[in-house]
């Protein structure tokens, strides 16, 4: 089900479907989400496929870390220079859609509002 051959964001990193990269590195690769939500909104993927945030361990802590990292100024590159929010949707229950771990970095110059509806 999740294999790296028919992985969308695998074939992204493979340069096999065309994305708007705002970072690249040996690791990690940054680009704009297909529909975004808010003005801005960042995926930020490991090159490595790691299907899902369910599936990492402490082994990966550096990989995650270096993601994370990345974040804010990646955020400020495209425009939120007053804060953001970091998603991770994992698995079912987190509604995961695409199975290769990624953050998303959403933020533009308004406040997002609740972090779910209640
Ligand atoms: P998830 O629900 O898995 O956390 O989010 C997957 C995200 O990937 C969605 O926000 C969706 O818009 C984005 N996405 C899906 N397919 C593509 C694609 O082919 N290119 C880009 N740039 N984004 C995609
Ligand atoms: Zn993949």
């Amino acid at each position: 089900m999740s294999s790296p051959d028919d992985c969308i964001f695998c074939k992204i990193i493979r340069g096999e479907i065309p994305a708007g990269k705002v970072y690249e590195d040996d690791d990690v690769l940054a680009f704009l989400d297909i529909k975004p939500v808010a003005p801005v909104h960042v995926l930020v993927i490991p090159k490595k496929h790691i299907a899902s945030l369910t599936q990492v361990d402490k082994t990966d802590a550096l990989l995650l870390g270096k993601m994370l990292a990345l974040a804010p100024a990646l955020a400020v590159a495209q425009g939120a220079d007053d804060g953001f929010r970091i998603i991770i949707n994992a698995g079912r229950v987190g509604m995961q859609e695409v199975p290769h771990l990624h953050i998303h970095i959403i933020g533009g110059s308004h406040p997002l509002g609740p972090m779910l509806a209640r």
